[in-house]
């Protein structure tokens, strides 16, 4: 085991999300330690060794991280982290550790999505008009300058839940409640989330999203893919659809998202580790929407591969990351050449999943290369803008990104996900009327 290298992740999901980094850990020999809160009270009921913190509590979390890894005799020589959530503790952990990661300060700025939006204003980038207002009592848009289409999201909520887009007086009061509703509701509670008291509105930015895969070394930023998103995404609610890589954007566009992911990233001061970034291209140019000190969430990651030099193997982006983070070349490989794709399969209406319908004809469907369903049959799922999971992901190759676009909407279209609307009821004790 001597001279074998050891690293921290930092991650709230494990299972499918985990796996691949399992995996591309075991081939590079390295001895990778989970640091998750999925279950703080069990003791490792999942038997995989993974440190219980907190994530609401970054500090104590990345204390507690570096304290029991090293009871456990873990070399320490790189911190990752997966999902919003679980960056900031990675950053202090690094720091502690003195490990090159990105600065807890630039993790901290891109936490709040008010945050973001000041800096990258002052910077001079392109950001709509916004403004921070509490979530109650409900807000009066006549006194707060709006004009229409507007959007209403939570300070610090991810994965598009609860944004809202509103076109009318109307339309604004009635978001702002749902939101409201939302950021009360138990489950939002209990993550310990700061700022879910508050609302940030902004005009809404016309144009096509793109969604930016970065990796920055020592404050150079490596653009990993650019993905095109071909759904419209014109709200009301945003979640997301499908993603295509490589954009079909122009080469000055190309250049344009490129420099505004390098320009934002050091608004923020992000420095060393992945990135994940949206942003809006419209005729007034390249618009950020968000950005996050993270890799693509969810699954998603499994739609890049990377090219060796030598021979027609594929690197993960997992094995990618791992190599970036101990520094052991080569972490700079070129995407693979073939278009790729992948949809994370929406929410048609919240229910209680029945029965999935068509997974085989979806999956024979040429070009497609995985259909994952991910939601548990008999569990209740939320549709956007309450919910925030999706029901599974479709992945496919082709030459071309239109080649990869076209088998993933004829792979959805063979799927049928039966859902039952949950019926309301009255809660014992507090009389209110759910879901
Ligand atoms: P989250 O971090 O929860 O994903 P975002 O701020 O990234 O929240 O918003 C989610 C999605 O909502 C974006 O990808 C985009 O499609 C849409 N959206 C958010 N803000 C705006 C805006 N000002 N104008 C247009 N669309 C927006």
């Amino acid at each position: 085991m001597s001279g074998m290298k050891g690293v921290l992740l930092f991650t709230g999901k494990l299972g499918y999300q985990t796996r691949s980094f399992d995996e591309a850990a075991e081939r590079l020999g390295v001895q990778l330690v989970y640091v998750t809160d999925r279950c703080h009270q069990l003791n490792d009921p999942w038997n995989d060794g993974a440190i219980p913190v907190q994530f609401a509590d970054a500090e104590a979390a990345a204390r507690l991280a570096i304290g029991k890894a090293r009871e456990r005799g873990v070399p320490l020589d790189g911190v990752l982290a997966l999902g919003d959530r679980p960056v900031q503790a990675a950053a202090l952990a690094a720091r502690g550790l003195g490990l090159r990661f990105h600065h807890p300060a630039a993790v901290e700025a891109c936490r709040s999505k008010l945050r973001t939006r000041e800096v990258l204003r002052d910077a001079g980038l392109s950001v709509p008009w916004f403004q921070a207002v509490r979530a109650q009592p409900t807000p009066e848009p006549a006194l707060l300058g709006i004009a229409y289409p507007c959007v209403l999201k939570p300070l610090s909520l991810s994965a598009s839940q609860g944004v809202i887009r509103a076109n009318s007086r109307d339309e604004f009061v009635a978001a702002a409640k749902r939101i409201a509703c939302l950021l009360a509701a138990p489950e939002i509670r209990a993550t310990g989330e700061s700022n879910l008291e508050w609302i940030l509105v902004e005009s809404y930015v016309p144009g096509r999203e793109v969604a930016v895969e970065g990796l920055l070394s020592d404050g150079e930023l490596r653009v990993l893919a650019i993905f095109d998103k071909p759904d419209p995404l014109e709200g009301p609610f945003f979640e997301e659809t499908i993603y295509v890589t490589p954009s079909r954007f122009g080469d000055l566009e190309q250049s344009a998202i490129s420099r505004c992911t390098r320009d934002s990233a050091r608004a923020l001061g992000l420095s060393h580790g992945p990135l994940h970034a949206e942003f809006r291209v419209n005729e007034e140019g390249v618009w950020p929407i968000e950005v996050a000190p993270r890799p693509i969430g969810g699954l998603c990651a499994r739609a890049l591969r990377f090219d060796w030099h030598s021979g027609g193997e594929r690197m993960s982006l997992e094995e990618l990351l791992l190599r970036h983070a101990l520094d052991l070349p080569p972490s700079d490989l070129p995407r693979e050449s073939a278009a790729s794709g992948v949809m994370m399969i929406p929410v048609p209406g919240s229910g209680v999943l029945e029965r999935v319908e068509g997974e085989d004809a979806a999956q024979q469907t040429p070009g497609i290369t995985e259909l994952l369903v991910t939601a548990r049959l008999h569990d209740y799922i939320a549709a956007w803008p309450e919910g925030s999971s999706y029901l599974g992901f479709l992945f496919a190759s082709g030459e071309k990104p239109e080649d990869a676009e076209q088998a993933l909407r004829a792979a959805h279209g063979k799927l049928h996900f039966k859902l039952t609307p949950r019926l309301p009821v009255e809660h014992p004790a507090g009389g209110r009327v759910g879901p």
